[in-house]
């Protein structure tokens, strides 16, 4: 188990001070300007050092991200943009940093910015988040005034300001480059890509978009340094990791671990174990909602939470938003939820997942209640395949694994629905 000396979260829960005094008292803003004075490139190559791979879900070397921005400017700026737009539904770590630690976020912005060239850093907040945005705007307002943030920020010779953006409630805001056209007041919609956001970005500028806990763990890391970091997990899934665990468990929380925590010993440990014993586990999606939920069974031998193995499972990691489901669960409704999810917050660019999540929709609505033939189910499954890898961004991905993931592993449960529909009869899971 992660001994709380190593934990970067010391205030995950809000139990203490979240002020700057109280931030200070707990090291955080602690030589933060002889951090930056190890220059850019030390600073870069101490993140490539410890591994960290982002925390928004798609698992990139943040070191390596940071050093596709130029290094002199062609006279354009360069942007920090943090995205904190946290929708995906079950996850819920970003929100207890910045409502409860927010300066391990402002003291990450202005290195990190500092390591990208850049003068001022935006954090793109998720609309709903009001009273985390009161939070944050309230710390970024006390660094202001103590000169933490600002120019010669935390005495540092470096000029930084951070401002703090509202979004309206989309969940496409929260892909990178949505967001970027939403900060610059255009419609949410993602952008193709090339150029990137490193060339092209915000306002046409070089800009990095990374999570908030991407950027929160930065100062302790550079402060601990990259071997301690990566001394937690398995090689190339370093680190602590924030998980947060919902649904069917005794407990559910959002806890600080090291990364590669066998999935049992999670539970157990953080969770109270699951409602009901681990026989009455059924499923769980790991990652976040678009990723593939795995079976119970599989999830309690053998998993390990980290982004390697579960991309072996044909799942991932994704934002470690762990949503267990237990025997009581209609499997069947539950991945129809997330369809409808998807479906009404495409935006509708293009055909493949404008279409295609309307289309999966209705088929799911159909198995739900096993008004369906069987032939359809790999009929569905050829939408989704139609889907996968066909849009602009990765919405329509996480439309169609969620879907895949459920025919892989409950097939049975699908068919079994629509026989017994048809015989008349409604199977036990079926009529809960
Ligand atoms: Fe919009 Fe969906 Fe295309 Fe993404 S995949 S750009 S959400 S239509």
């Amino acid at each position: 188990m992660l001994a709380d000396k190593d934990r970067i979260f010391t205030n995950l829960y809000g139990m203490h001070d979240r002020s700057l005094k109280g931030a200070q008292a707990r090291g955080h803003w602690d030589g933060t300007a002889a951090i930056i004075k190890r220059g850019r490139d030390k600073i870069i190559d101490d993140m490539k050092a410890s591994g960290l791979r982002g925390r928004g879900g798609a698992g990139f070397p943040t070191g390596l991200k940071w050093s596709f921005m130029p290094k002199e400017s062609d006279g354009r700026p360069s942007y920090l943009v943090v995205n904190a737009d946290e929708s995906e539904p079950g996850t819920c770590k970003d929100r207890e940093i910045m409502r409860h630690d927010p300066h391990t976020l402002i003291e990450g912005c202005l290195i990190a910015s500092f390591a990208m060239n850049a003068n001022a850093c935006y954090i793109y907040i998720r609309g709903e988040y009001i009273r985390e945005k009161e939070a944050l705007q309230a710390a970024i307002d006390e660094c202001y005034e103590a000169g933490l943030v600002g120019p010669n920020a935390a005495k540092s010779g470096w000029d930084f300001d951070i401002y703090l953006h509202h979004g309206a409630g989309a969940y496409i805001c929260g892909e990178e480059t949505a967001l970027l056209e939403s900060l610059e007041g255009k419609k949410g919609m993602p952008r193709m890509k090339p150029p990137f956001p490193a060339g092209a970005g915000l306002y046409g500028c070089p800009t990095t978009v990374n999570n908030v806990e991407s950027i929160a763990v930065v100062p302790t890391i550079l402060r601990r340094g990259g071997d301690w970091f990566s001394s937690f997990g398995r090689p190339n899934n370093a680190g602590t990791k924030l998980f947060a665990i919902s649904g069917h468990v005794n407990n559910p929380c959002v806890v600080e671990e090291a990364m590669s925590i066998p999935f049992k010993e999670l539970i157990d440990r953080h969770c109270g174990g699951i409602r009901g014993g681990w026989s009455n586990l059924k499923a769980v999606i790991p990652g976040g909602s678009s990723v593939p939920m795995l079976p119970g069974e599989m999830m309690e031998k053998d998993c390990i939470m980290d982004f390697d193995w579960l991309r072996e499972q044909r799942s991932g990691l994704g934002t470690a938003a762990v949503i267990v489901m237990d025997q009581n669960t209609d499997i069947i409704k539950a991945i129809w939820r997330l369809s409808k999810f998807y479906k009404h917050e495409s935006c509708g660019q293009c055909t493949p997942c404008r279409e295609g999540t309307g289309w999966m929709m209705r088929v799911m609505d159909r198995l739900v209640t096993g008004d369906a033939e069987v032939e359809e189910i790999d009929m569905l499954l050829d939408v989704t395949k139609q889907v996968e890898g066909h849009t602009i961004c990765a919405l329509g991905d996480a439309a169609a694994w969620p879907i895949q993931g459920l025919v892989r592993h409950f097939r049975d449960e699908i068919e079994d629905r629509i026989k017994h529909k048809r015989t008349g009869r409604v199977s036990a899971v079926a009529a809960q």
